[in-house]
């Protein structure tokens, strides 16, 4: 197999793969504009269709499209690409400030987080394909409500499904400003805890009163002591409410917090301290339940094939005379999360390498956008020595 057609044909491919994003970065496709979400799932459908991709639209009424290509290749390794339709971008964004490239650097709504990362797996695997390659399995799937963390479809379930039995996969999140990829990442879970105690008048019968107040302020102080540093997780009672006037002893309280694990292990021991601080009274006649206390996303643990596939993602680099290929650990969550849980060595950051992701500022460097289609279709070419 020639190497040096396929780097070609990816170079060749430059100039229409930045018309292909302009494309999509000039669709609005917040979630306020499912039309612009869907759109994206179809443009990206035509174009794997036209490499001999089955698509298949994943769609409910009023909700966001999510898309499942497969080009299937019988015995070959199974690679798999994943991301998302969705921006942050309320709609309008687009025709406010739409896509643009200005010195080394490619701006717009959108652009780095994640549509350079969509065209960069389209565009790698039409490289290889173009140049002969016939020797993956690929999936690519891709769904439109990650920023919301999935509030609208079944797209973690289908994160799941489709990974199991793949080789690897890479998820198309922005490249870091340095280029480095993202080898682990923490879960979360964020639980609401509502404290209910007994109302009262605070001057003519405090003693007739029990303060959910009081009640919440000890559990914050216990959740604030599962803190640790020697395991990573966290622990932010970023959000509390109580009482209604200063007269009143409280009858209601909660409490929102924001829970971040390394490991599936310490997300699970996190759920369950949770529950027991809620189940306990410190002041007593008080009641307490609490919501969502669920892991809402698993962590990407940096295991020894993540870091397998990481080494030889970072010998191509090398091979390629592009810079070091960094690492990093991310507090974030991505749906690399769910690939990783079924067991498949996963990437995370595999797009083209960027900055500012959710703000205006949003942009990646140009030059990055085929670095990292080369970086990607020789890692693909090369799976067999992981
Ligand atoms: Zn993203």
């Amino acid at each position: 197999m020639d190497e040096k057609l396929v780097l070609e044909k990816i170079k060749k491919s430059e100039k229409v793969a930045f018309a292909f994003l302009e494309q999509l970065v000039n669709l609005d496709s917040a979630d306020d504009a499912k039309g612009g979400i869907a759109d994206v799932c179809h443009s990206i459908g035509d174009f794997a269709a036209a490499l001999g991709f089955s698509v298949e639209y994943i769609t409910t009424p009023n909700q966001p499209t999510q898309v499942f290509c497969h080009r299937p290749n019988e015995g070959k390794k199974k690679i798999m690409f994943i991301g998302h339709a969705d921006t942050v971008f309320k709609k309008g964004t687009a025709a406010t400030r739409p896509f643009k490239i200005e010195g080394d650097k490619v701006y717009g709504p959108g652009v780095a987080d994640m549509k350079g990362g969509l065209v960069t797996a389209l565009f790698t695997i039409k490289g290889l394909l173009e140049a002969g390659w016939d020797e993956s399995d690929f999936t690519f799937f891709i769904c439109g409500d990650e920023e919301l963390s999935h509030p609208h479809t079944n797209a973690v379930e289908n994160f799941m499904k489709y990974a199991k039995g793949k080789d690897v996969c890479f998820c198309m999140e922005p490249g870091r400003e340095n280029g480095a990829v993202v080898t682990g990442r923490k879960g979360a879970a964020r639980p609401l805890i509502k404290v209910t105690g007994v109302a009262s008048h605070a001057g003519t019968a405090p003693e007739k009163g029990i303060s959910a107040n009081l009640e919440l302020a000890y559990k914050i102080i216990e959740l604030q002591k599962l803190n640790n540093k020697e395991t990573g997780t966290t622990f932010n009672v970023g959000v509390m409410k109580g009482g209604f006037m200063a007269n009143i002893v409280s009858d209601y309280a909660e409490c929102e917090i924001d829970i971040r694990a390394k490991t599936i292990v310490e997300a699970e021991k996190a759920i369950k301290d949770v529950q027991r601080i809620v189940e306990t009274s410190y002041v007593s006649g008080t009641s307490s339940i609490v919501e969502s206390n669920k892991i809402s996303f698993m962590p990407f643990e940096t295991t020894p094939q993540v870091k397998a596939l990481y080494n030889l993602m970072k010998k191509e680099a090398a091979a390629l005379d592009q810079e070091e290929l960094k690492e990093m650990y991310s507090g974030g969550c991505s749906d690399v999360a769910w690939t990783a849980m079924v067991g498949v060595p996963s990437l995370c950051a595999c797009g083209p390498k960027g900055f500012g992701a959710h703000t205006e500022k949003e942009y990646f460097y140009k030059d990055s956008l085929v670095e990292r289609m080369q970086l990607l279709a020789m890692t693909i070419m090369h799976l067999k020595q992981m």
